[in-house]
């Protein structure tokens, strides 16, 4: 990594962060997150890019930061040509980020701007990606935090990445990491687990994170359970491993059952009966276990399918920087 020092003589060639920031119809929050984070940086001796990537809103959102790249230099707009979702959007702002390294932030000041000092801190200690994790969680429903406290435990004994628990998106990544990162090419993307899936030095940051300033989540609980499937699948074979083990507990609670008939018959020559709803009720289990099972297999099946694909994984209809801007 350069050191502060190898700047000092030449004033313009400071180092630079550019913030990535995707966001979807957040125009009320764009305009306080911006001059956040433009008054945070001015103590910080790196300059300031605030890249905004617009994920397919429908709202005055883009149009706001177009015009506020004309007069402010250090905002600029990449608009994708549709809604691809927020992790697919984070992967097109770090691809154009031009900075040394880059900062991933919500659009909804949940996370506080005011951590980037200390994320920045670490970096120039020489860590190449420094973790903002949470202290609590505002504004959030006891489902959600019980979901993603689940997840985080599930996913790490699973992907056997070592992510930390309760860290977001929000997180510094060295030039390093985010040009690792652009050779990633997979569809379905983890952002949180390929960050640490890369290597290089990682670190860590606390903080309180705020509930929402404005407007809705974007990120309602059948698309956080989406995400943590696309992680799971993404990072490990295991669930796969478990039908096969399902299937041979299943095989040999059967083999037990058919020794235990078979002695029956021989202790009781008249036969015994065994009900129906015995029969049922081993009928349905093991017609779960199989749904489960080709469901399993369906799920990796279908990302081989979407990945073979090779389709690029968004296209920009606009960016502020090369004069693109529509
Ligand atoms: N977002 C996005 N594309 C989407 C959904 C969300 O770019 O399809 C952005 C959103 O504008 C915000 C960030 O991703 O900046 C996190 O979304 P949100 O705050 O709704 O999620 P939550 O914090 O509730 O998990
Ligand atoms: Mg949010």
């Amino acid at each position: 990594m350069r050191r502060l020092w190898e700047y000092a003589a030449v004033s313009d060639a400071r180092p630079k962060l550019t913030v990535v920031v995707p966001f979807l119809n957040e125009e009320q929050n764009l305009p306080l997150l911006f001059d956040r984070l433009c008054k945070v940086m001015e103590s910080q001796p790196e300059s300031l890019e605030v890249l905004f990537v617009d994920d397919g809103s429908t709202d005055g959102s883009p149009a706001w930061v177009a015009s506020k790249a004309k007069t402010d230099p250090r905002a600029r707009l990449l608009r994708l040509s549709r809604n691809f979702g927020h992790q697919i959007a984070i992967t097109a702002g770090l691809d154009h980020a031009d900075g040394d390294a880059a900062v991933i932030i919500d659009a909804d000041l949940q996370d506080p701007p005011e951590v980037i000092p200390e994320l920045l801190a670490k970096w120039r200690e020489g860590y190449e990606v420094v973790y903002a994790v949470r202290r609590s969680r505002e504004g959030e429903t006891w489902l959600k935090k019980f979901l993603a406290a689940s997840f985080y435990r599930i996913f790490r004994a699973l992907a056997k990445v070592d992510v930390p628990m309760d860290a977001g998106d929000f997180r510094l990544v060295d030039r390093k990491v985010i040009d690792a990162l652009k050779q990633v090419r997979e569809l379905h993307r983890f952002m949180r687990g390929l960050t640490c899936w890369v290597g290089y030095k990682q670190g860590a940051v606390h903080y309180d994170r705020a509930a929402r300033t404005m407007g809705e989540t974007k990120y309602p609980v059948w698309k956080s359970f989406r995400l943590a499937v696309d992680a799971i699948t993404a990072f490990s074979a295991s669930p796969l491993r478990w039908t096969a083990g399902l299937g041979g507990i299943a095989c040999l609670v059967g083999l037990l059952w058919f020794l235990d008939i078979l002695w029956a018959r021989l202790v009781h020559p008249g036969g015994i009966e065994r009900g129906w709803s015995s029969l049922m009720a081993v009928i349905i289990f093991m017609g779960g276990v199989q749904l489960v099972s080709v469901g399993m297999l369906g799920q990796y099946v279908s990302r081989i399918f979407e990945e073979s694909k090779r389709r690029p994984l968004y296209f920009i209809k606009g960016d502020t920087a090369s004069g693109r801007d529509s």
